[in-house]
């Protein structure tokens, strides 16, 4: 017998009900009733059967050699990294009195563009926007990592001057 069949047999109306429920409730919202039903022992029972260890497996943290941040490898959205360009390297730039920017000296890219337009008539000399990290890419173990071939790292200026 199909499931949805069985399902409404065996449990009229609640396959809607909960499809139902879920649509009128925001992600957030769903995300707190899961977290709180975690907290009795049958809520506990019922979520280890919707989520098992295939689809949320155990915390499994490593470092990471470039930024040292602690990762899990498991959990893509876990893997980006990147960091923010370090105010004490960054200098505001002017173009007159009213368009202006930022600049990182660490990385050498333009952000925080202030002024300009957003819409075509760009000049040949205007900055553009890089985003505000000095590289964006994926995490690296501690144990792969080497830092005297990090082509990411090699292209940034650490120097104080
Ligand atoms: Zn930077
Ligand atoms: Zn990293």
């Amino acid at each position: 017998m199909e499931q949805r069949q069985l399902q409404d047999r065996e449990m009229p109306g609640e396959r809607e009900r909960i499809h139902y429920g879920l649509s009128k409730r925001s992600d957030e919202d769903i995300a707190k009733l899961v977290k709180k039903a975690a907290m009795t022992m049958d809520g506990l029972k019922a979520l280890t059967k919707i989520f098992p260890e295939e689809v949320m497996p155990p915390k499994q943290t490593i470092r990471c050699g470039r930024c040292d941040q602690e990762y899990d490898p498991q959990i893509p959205s876990d893997s980006v990294c990147r960091e923010e360009h370090p105010e004490d390297k960054c200098k505001m730039m002017w173009d007159g009195s009213k368009k202006s920017w930022e600049h990182c000296r660490r990385c050498g890219k333009d952000f925080k563009l202030d002024g300009f337009h957003s819409w075509g008539k760009r000049k040949r000399d205007d900055p553009e926007d890089e985003g505000p990290y000095c590289y964006e890419t994926v995490h690296v173990p501690m144990e792969e990592y080497d830092e005297d071939n990090d082509p990411i790292m090699l292209n940034l200026d650490d120097s104080d001057y």
